[in-house]
């Protein structure tokens, strides 16, 4: 499943960042995702829980900042918003399907929000 799969790679990711800054809970996760990623987002987010479940991530509130597909057509160089993310659309201007992606692609962590480690104070 192409949600699980995404969701052990944020994860991972999300655990490696918040161990290089020696925190010990991760509360909040912010995603940055592309349309054109095509992911179910109840089932995204079903994973999430699951994959994060005993990690430093369990429990942590996730939101999803959708970006939406933007192509623009080499042949005119009329950028749009096609109608589908995934289903191929030639350009509203001169009609090829020469096109390249700018946006809409995209699948990174933007922000997460952690607790740090307790810390000690020697008194004596
Ligand atoms: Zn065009």
């Amino acid at each position: 499943m192409h949600e699980l799969s995404l969701c052990q790679s944020l994860i991972q990711l999300t655990e490696r960042i918040a161990n290089s800054y020696n925190a010990s809970k991760v509360i909040g996760v912010t995603v940055e995702m592309g349309t054109a990623v095509a992911i179910e987002e109840d089932t995204f987010r079903f994973c999430f829980d699951a994959v994060a479940n005993d990690t430093i991530a369990d429990g942590s509130k996730l939101t999803i900042e959708w970006i939406r597909l933007k192509l623009q057509c080499q042949l005119c160089g009329n950028s749009y918003h096609p109608t589908s993310p995934v289903i191929p659309e030639p350009c509203p201007q001169c009609g090829s399907f020469d096109t390249k992606c700018l946006s809409g692609r995209e699948f990174t962590v933007k922000h997460i929000e952690v607790e740090e480690k307790a810390k000690e104070i020697e008194l004596h």
